[in-house]
């Protein structure tokens, strides 16, 4: 038995729920955990991803994310389904608890993989995505986070069957108390999820000039994110920043926006399937990585992106 952890929010699946589920669901037989508040019509929907049984612990104090109380949780599911491998995201949550679980379950931990085991081993990149490691995998008991937006899942009519599971919790499961949470994303599509991600750079002058790479952003459904020294004077909030002392991001699209494509930057989305680069500097290194280039003035640029973009949506 395969035991999928999946996470949501606000009463409703992350994207990676279903990436996850899709991914186990290769392995074999899946049983889904979810924690926290959430309706079960909800998680029923994982069963289209693949989960014959969905596990909800409903206990309101697992709405934070608490990394001890989360293993106690996963551990105790996996004892419940005598699952042999267990697998997650590799997102913050993932990056936390898996290692806890790897330890409590006397595992191996696989972090941050971007496929199915294939001919005895699993690949993942390292080196800021310069290289591929294969890390030998025969079976047996593991535990695996996979890179968000690594599965497209493919999805059935199915749903699952949802059953409360029982677990208790002491205080020391609550290393923390959280006094007041703070949606800092605002409604709009969380960076490490997004299919598609509108970028900032310097070469954009100001804050004052974001609107046009908010409003393409709105027009295609991405998420925005900025460079580094963006976020570093305060011209973006911080948890847009990408690149190797930031979020690292593997969307479908990319569009980088006066970015020159310092190796830092590179290192944080050059795992992106596509990279689109408007820079006005026909050198900047960035174009060595991208897909499409324009060699053009972003504020010359953008408006004519944002038109195309909208002729787009009209006529779909
Ligand atoms: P710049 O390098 O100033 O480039 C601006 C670009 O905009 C230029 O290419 C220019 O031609 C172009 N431009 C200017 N005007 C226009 C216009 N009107 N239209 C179109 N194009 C225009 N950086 C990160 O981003 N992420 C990181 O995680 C990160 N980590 C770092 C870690 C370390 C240890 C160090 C030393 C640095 C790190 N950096 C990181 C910084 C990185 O080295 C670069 O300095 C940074 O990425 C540059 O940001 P930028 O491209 O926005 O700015």
């Amino acid at each position: 038995m395969i035991l999928a952890f999946v996470e949501t929010a606000h009463g409703t699946l992350k994207k990676t729920a279903l990436e996850v589920v899709q991914f186990a669901s290769g392995l074999g037989e899946v049983t889904a955990l979810a924690l926290g508040s959430i309706p079960d019509t909800e998680l029923a929907k994982l069963g289209q991803a693949g989960a014959t049984k969905v596990l909800h612990i409903a206990d309101e104090a697992l709405n934070g994310m608490y990394s001890r109380a989360y293993t106690k949780a996963i551990c105790a599911a996996a004892g419940q389904v005598h699952a042999d491998v267990i697998v997650m995201s590799h997102s913050s949550t993932g990056k936390s608890v898996a290692p806890r679980v790897s330890v409590r379950m006397q595992c191996p931990l696989f972090a941050g993989v971007g496929a199915l085991p294939e001919n005895g081993s699993m690949r993942k990149t390292v080196f800021s995505g310069k290289a591929f490691a294969d890390l030998a995998y025969q079976g047996g008991k593991a535990v695996i986070s996979i890179n968000p937006n690594s599965i497209t899942p493919v999805l059935s009519d199915k749903a699952a069957t949802v059953e409360p599971l029982a677990c208790s919790f002491d205080d020391r499961d609550f290393d923390y108390t959280i006094k007041q949470t703070i949606d800092e994303s605002g409604g709009h599509i969380p960076l490490p999820e997004a299919e598609i991600v509108v970028s900032g750079g310097r070469g954009m002058k100001g804050p004052e000039n974001w609107g046009p790479i908010e409003e393409l952003a709105q027009l295609l459904g991405a998420a925005t994110a900025c460079s580094r020294p963006v976020a570093d004077v305060g011209w973006r909030p911080h948890h847009e920043h990408v690149g190797q002392t930031g979020i690292t991001i593997k969307p479908n699209l990319y569009i980088a926006i006066g970015i020159s494509g310092a190796i830092q930057h590179l290192a944080g989305v050059n795992q992106s399937k596509v990279i689109v680069v408007i820079n006005k500097d026909p050198e900047a290194p960035f174009f060595k990585a991208a897909d499409y280039g324009i060699v053009g003035d972003a504020f010359d640029v953008l408006p004519k992106l944002i038109e195309a973009a909208k002729k787009l949506k009209q006529s779909a």
